[in-house]
């Protein structure tokens, strides 16, 4: 039997139009000159609303009047303002709106936002909203938001909420009644899934894979049979440790893309399979943020040796693959999605 080839994807390097800041300089975000205007907003006039929505359905084409009604900034509520995730061309009008309208700031990093505020040539109010003061920082927003003032949520980098302790933030306002709006923009998971090229109609987002090493273990155990596509994010000084990880649960067969840099002059993406990229990051650190998206684990029906019998299958590690013997029914077993007893007991029956 052939065996399988999984040859390296790099995409094409982009050069981002605007110079970045460097990553020792602002780890999330990278200014250069702000060239963007909310005035420079295109009029888009489309006074027939109605008609206009009917044709696209996925936008409110409305007139700047009506536009400016629906985006009023609101007392008593919390915009979840999404930033880039590391080119600055891709900030919303409509987060500099609710960044230069909004009463307050609540922000991961100050110092971090405080750079981006300035980039834009804005000036408000912050205080720090971050993990280990989640707490007290809590009820200082939601004291303030309870006097009726409005409060944009930003992490360093990204959609508040993902990753982040945003979401116990959105939690404690909707206990106390309180509005939340979601300003949507930029989020690494969604770019790696959607430049992946692994299937996108069903996914699992997993974040940060967490705890001691045998809860990682048992983690990735569990998610060995997912079918989905599988997104991490992981801090690069860890990458190399995680991949070995997921190579000894999931198989050195089982592919997935390396989305390095996102968005940021450095760039790449790559597909691997883990057993490869192992050795990869133990030749060469990570260096740079990345998001690891898994290939599902096939269905039985699709698999390659969907065909095999579990003789034949084992035989294909030992014999193709150079397995010594446990190994190759450990495998096996774990294509198959089913306890290594069963493997045995199948190669003992004729
Ligand atoms: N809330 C953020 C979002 O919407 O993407 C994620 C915050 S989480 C604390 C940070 C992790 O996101 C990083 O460790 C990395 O895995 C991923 N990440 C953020 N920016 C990235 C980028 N430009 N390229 C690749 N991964 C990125």
């Amino acid at each position: 039997m052939k065996k399988p080839t999984f040859p390296e994807r790099k995409f094409s390097e982009r050069k981002p139009s605007v110079p970045e800041l460097t990553e020792k300089e602002h780890p999330g975000q990278a200014p250069s000159e702000p060239n963007l205007s909310v005035n420079a907003l295109p009029a888009s006039d489309f006074s027939e609303s109605d008609g206009a929505e009917k044709d696209f359905p996925g936008q409110e084409f409305s007139a700047r009047e009506d536009r400016e009604e629906k985006n009023k900034i609101l007392p008593a509520t919390l915009y979840l303002v999404a930033t880039p995730i590391g080119n600055l061309d891709d900030i919303t009008l409509r987060a500099l709106k609710v960044l230069r309208e909004c009463d307050f700031i609540a922000a991961e990093d100050t110092r971090v936002t405080g750079k981006l505020l300035s980039f834009f040539g804005l000036s408000k109010p912050m205080v720090s909203y971050e993990e280990h003061s989640k707490r007290t920082a809590g009820q200082t927003v939601l004291r303030r938001l309870l006097a009726g003032q409005s409060c944009a949520l930003v992490t360093d980098a990204g959609t508040p909420g993902i990753s982040d302790p945003g979401e116990n933030l959105v939690r404690l306002c909707f206990e106390n009644g309180l509005k939340v709006v979601p300003v949507p923009g930029p989020c690494a998971a969604v770019a790696a899934l959607t430049v992946s090229g692994l299937p996108t109609r069903r996914f699992v987002f997993e974040g940060f894979l967490e705890g001691k090493q045998n809860q990682k273990r048992a983690r990735l155990e569990e998610l060995s049979s997912e079918t989905r596509t599988v997104l991490f994010y992981e801090a690069p000084h860890r990458i190399a440790e995680t991949v070995a990880l997921m190579a000894e649960i999931l198989g050195p067969d089982r592919r997935a893309v390396f989305c390095r840099e996102i968005t940021k002059r450095n760039e790449e993406f790559f597909l691997l399979p883990l057993g490869e990229a192992c050795r990869r990051f133990e030749k060469e650190p990570a260096r740079g943020e990345y998001v690891i998206v898994l290939e599902g684990r096939k269905e039985a029906s699709d698999a390659f040796w969907a065909s095999l019998s579990v003789k034949e299958h084992v035989d294909y590690y030992t014999e193709k693959m150079g397995l010594d013997r446990m190994a190759a029914i450990k495998v096996v077993a774990k294509d198959r999605g089913v306890p290594k007893n069963e493997i045995y007991r199948a190669l003992l029956e004729k």
